[in-house]
């Protein structure tokens, strides 16, 4: 059986990391979408929301399944008994660092192989980091994001407006 990880903080899921998730899932025999527990950056999401976002957003996906994990990515590839990690390449800026990351964990474990699927053109300019900031700034963000994270993004950053 060929299982894989698609590793990520997914801070929120966005409409580009489900179609790599949609692809990656007819490649493989099973897809686990690993939610990062504790990355080093300001997350909007807690944990447990960012797992029930990529659930919805996945749900339609009968061979994915979502979990949280904080150790290494290798160790989580490991544990679950995968022998891939699936990451999305946008155009230019990805490029190095998944690299890196790439040659950094087939050190660390040369059993394991990384599988870069490419952005789909629709969705190559989507990222989490940008969205937040365009919805942070009141911009609609609906055609980037599945439903449910649209509705979590406006209950997170809604701001009942001052009296007086
Ligand atoms: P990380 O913090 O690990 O980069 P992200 O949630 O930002 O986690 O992204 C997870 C993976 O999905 C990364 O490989 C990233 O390049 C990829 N990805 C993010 N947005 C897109 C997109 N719009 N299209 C394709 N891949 C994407």
């Amino acid at each position: 059986m060929r299982i894989a990880l698609y590793p990520g903080s997914f801070d929120p899921v966005t409409r580009g990391h489900v179609d790599i998730a949609q692809r990656a899932a007819a490649l493989f025999d099973q897809l686990v979408l690993g939610v990062f527990d504790t990355p080093a950056k300001n997350l909007l999401f807690t944990t447990e929301e960012r797992v029930d976002l990529v659930k919805q957003a996945v749900s339609h996906l009968p061979n994915v399944t979502v979990r949280a994990y904080s150790c290494l990515t290798v160790e989580f590839v490991k544990e679950i008994g995968a022998k891939f990690i699936v990451r999305g390449l946008r155009m230019g800026s990805d490029f190095e660092r998944e690299f890196d990351m790439a040659l950094m964990n087939q050190r660390l474990d040369p059993q394991i192989d990384t599988v870069c699927l490419m952005s789909n053109a629709e969705y190559q300019f989507i990222s989490s980091s940008l969205l937040k900031e365009v919805a942070e700034g009141g911009g609609n963000v609906n055609v980037f994001v599945p439903e449910c994270v649209a509705v979590a993004l406006k209950k997170k950053l809604f701001r009942p407006a001052k009296t007086s």
